[in-house]
């Protein structure tokens, strides 16, 4: 068993890390760590939890922890932060000299030698981890997962980038309320109605998506070569990003042939049989009214991501359009990082 801690384990991604960490075959949670409102307190008392799934009673004694790596347990081995960005900057590097940080925050998502990684999209980034430990001098290191709604974006673009020559995509998202964590969206702002703006979405998905599709030379990324443009919008749903996605391509097109890619496509963690890899990375529904939010977000486990109305732009030349579900807090944040680590722990250490 590897040991593992939780940073930010009070918060909305924090709780997830908690319920897929629970029982997991490999990792076992022996600290968590939130803010100094919540050290020092029982996890129960200190946690306002908002899963359908009652809090695991194996939690709810551990007495919360500061988030330094002086008040953390020196038996674990990996920590998985759910920090907002701006504390998270400093404080995963403190965790990295000597801890592995399995990381949702954006704070060192594009930093040179930090693996951005999806495991089933670009694994091989894994391999900056040496020049990253060499560069400062670490015993411990850093791995990143995208965005919540880059990640379920990418997972469906990766077989068409294998298979075709895209020229450009357009993506419009609906995102879920969870995604902004618990005292994000005032309830005024979102019931009965949409924010058609969540500040530094529309810049992550660009960059991280291109970044995520391109190759690492050994030494630095070369970003995906097509045009991405994304409008991000936040709508009053609990969990699960919708996306509307419209892709232009350099050539004529089967648009069987593009389902047939996306519905086959697997990656390294359903080669490796990884515990959280779900079947299919990429579910493609038929039924003209789906994906939708709540019946589809918890497909393998919240780990697929669901495609549907994958059509032809009839508009457009070379052109189609889909429609896609991914569950933010799974797939597009804990999930992610925990995969990341089932990787790692596989692979690396
Ligand atoms: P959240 O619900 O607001 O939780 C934030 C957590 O961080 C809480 O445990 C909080 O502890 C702790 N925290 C806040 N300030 C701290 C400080 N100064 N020192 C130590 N701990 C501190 O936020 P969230 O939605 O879980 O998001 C967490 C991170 O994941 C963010 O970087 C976010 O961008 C990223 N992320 C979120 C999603 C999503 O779908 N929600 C998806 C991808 C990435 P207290 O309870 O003690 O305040």
């Amino acid at each position: 068993m590897v040991n593992v801690g939780v940073l930010g384990a009070t918060g909305m991604v924090g709780q997830r890390f908690i319920q897929l960490l629970d029982n997991h075959p490999d990792f076992e949670i022996k600290a968590l760590a939130a803010s100094s409102r919540s050290a020092g307190k029982r996890y129960e008392d200190a946690t306002t939890w908002y899963l359908n799934e009652e809090m695991p009673e194996s939690v709810k004694d551990i007495i919360v922890c500061e988030t330094s790596p002086e008040a953390m347990d020196n038996d674990v081995d990996i920590v998985f932060s759910s920090l907002p960005a701006d504390f998270a900057a400093k404080v995963e590097k403190d965790f990295a000299k000597d801890y592995v940080v399995a990381s949702n925050a954006s704070a060192h998502r594009m930093k040179k030698n930090i693996p951005l990684v999806i495991p089933e999209v670009n694994p091989e980034y894994l391999d900056m981890i040496d020049a990253q430990q060499k560069e400062n001098n670490w015993d411990g290191f850093i791995v990143t997962n995208p965005n919540c709604s880059t990640i379920a974006l990418t997972l469906t673009l990766k077989p068409i980038v294998d298979n075709f020559n895209i020229n450009s995509i357009r993506v419009s998202t609906m995102q879920a309320v969870s995604g902004a964590g618990y005292n994000g969206v005032p309830s005024m702002a979102i019931v009965d109605n949409l924010v058609p703006y969540i500040g530094g979405e529309e810049e992550k998905m660009e960059s991280e998506t291109l970044h995520l599709l391109g190759s690492y030379d050994g030494n630095e990324v070369i970003n995906a070569n097509f045009k991405l443009s994304a409008s991000c919008h936040r709508v009053p749903v609990i969990d699960g990003h919708t996306e509307a996605v419209f892709i232009e391509l350099d050539d004529d097109f089967d648009i069987d042939n593009v389902k047939e890619k996306m519905q086959n496509f697997k990656g390294l963690p359903q080669e490796l049989n990884l515990f959280s890899a779900p079947q299919n990375p990429i579910v493609v529904k038929e039924e003209s009214d789906r994906p939708q939010p709540r019946m589809d977000r918890n497909a393998g486990n919240g780990m697929a991501v669901t495609v549907g109305r994958l059509r032809k732009d009839q508009a457009f030349d070379n052109s189609f359009k889909y429609v896609l579900v991914g569950h933010n807090t799974v797939r597009g944040a804990a999930g992610a990082s925990v995969l990341n680590a089932e990787l790692i722990n596989e692979r690396i250490l």
